[in-house]
């Protein structure tokens, strides 16, 4: 599981298969990444306005692995954009994390008017060593076009909603020629279409669930993958994707689920 990894375009490897803690609350975010990390999960997922970074920090400190063999990705919320908001924003995560650096800090909306400024900020905090990497979530290849005008250092990741049935071909075209590495939200897609013929299909050939089925797609198509779970079993069920392999024709048959649906925001309608 931790030796499977993207390389960022400075270098930097992020783990393909990581932990989401969205709306993990109280001592659940302790136990979930408590879980993942005894797994062998390598690679966790907060935000700010997840609240729940304190709980992610504290299993990582009481887990007795290294701290640099652990990648950790926090986010700026939307109403802490702006360059001093933002820097304030990160020294807050930092504490809350109980940690003197971040492996990833992404800007976790386009916020029209705020994003590039904030941007300035996380270009500050890269080259101060305190986020080895940087990135946007959520990303359409205009807010990137925009971005890059002024941007000294270009994202290395952008993390959207993909999974299925919103392949989002057009954004991992753009990250592809931009040497940015794409990242999974709602990679299974909240587990709502589990049904779909074409996976229980092919969970039926492969002997594995459509879980399985979903991050093994992410992990051959290149994209970084951050399934989100409490329960110990699924958490394993999710990692155990590196014993088998999709052939080309049921690549080509998952990629055909697409149908362009959002279980999310659009990144240009977000309130
Ligand atoms: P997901 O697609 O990972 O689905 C999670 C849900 O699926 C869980 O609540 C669980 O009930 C179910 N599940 C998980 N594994 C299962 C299994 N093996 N079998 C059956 N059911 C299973 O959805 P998500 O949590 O929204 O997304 C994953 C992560 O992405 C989040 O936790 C968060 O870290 C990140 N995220 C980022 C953004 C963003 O704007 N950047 C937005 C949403 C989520």
């Amino acid at each position: 599981l931790s030796d499977s990894v993207q390389v960022l375009h400075n270098g930097v490897k992020i783990p393909a298969v990581g932990l989401g803690v969205y709306k993990i609350e109280g001592n659940g975010v302790y136990d979930a990444v408590t879980s993942a990390l005894k797994l062998g999960y390598r690679h966790i997922d907060t935000a700010a306005f997840y609240e729940n970074e304190e709980g992610v920090g504290r299993a990582i400190q009481n887990s007795g692995i290294a701290r640099e063999d652990i990648f950790i990705t926090t986010k700026v919320w939307n109403d802490q954009q702006g360059y001093e908001n933002t820097l304030k924003a990160f020294d807050e995560s930092l504490s809350k994390l109980g940690l003197d650096y971040v492996d990833l800090y992404l800007v976790h909306w386009p916020v029209p008017g705020k994003y590039k400024e904030t941007w300035k900020a996380l270009e500050e905090i890269y080259r101060s060593g305190k986020a080895k990497a940087i990135g946007v979530s959520n990303f359409l290849p205009h807010h990137l076009d925009d971005l890059m005008e002024s941007a000294e250092i270009k994202p290395m990741i952008n993390q959207i909603e993909l999974h299925p049935q919103l392949s989002q071909l057009e954004t991992r075209a753009y990250c592809h020629k931009h040497d940015i590495i794409v990242e999974a939200w709602a990679p299974l897609g909240k587990a709502s279409y589990f049904n779909h013929p074409t996976l229980q299909e092919l969970a039926a050939k492969y002997e594995k669930t459509p879980a399985q089925i979903i991050v093994r797609w992410d992990y051959q198509h290149g994209i970084v993958t951050i399934p989100k779970s409490t329960k110990a079993e699924r958490q394993k069920e999710n990692a155990d994707i590196f014993d088998f392999e999709l052939s080309a024709e049921d690549m080509k048959a998952m990629d055909e689920i697409n149908e362009n649906k959002r279980m999310g925001y659009h990144p240009d309608e977000f309130p």
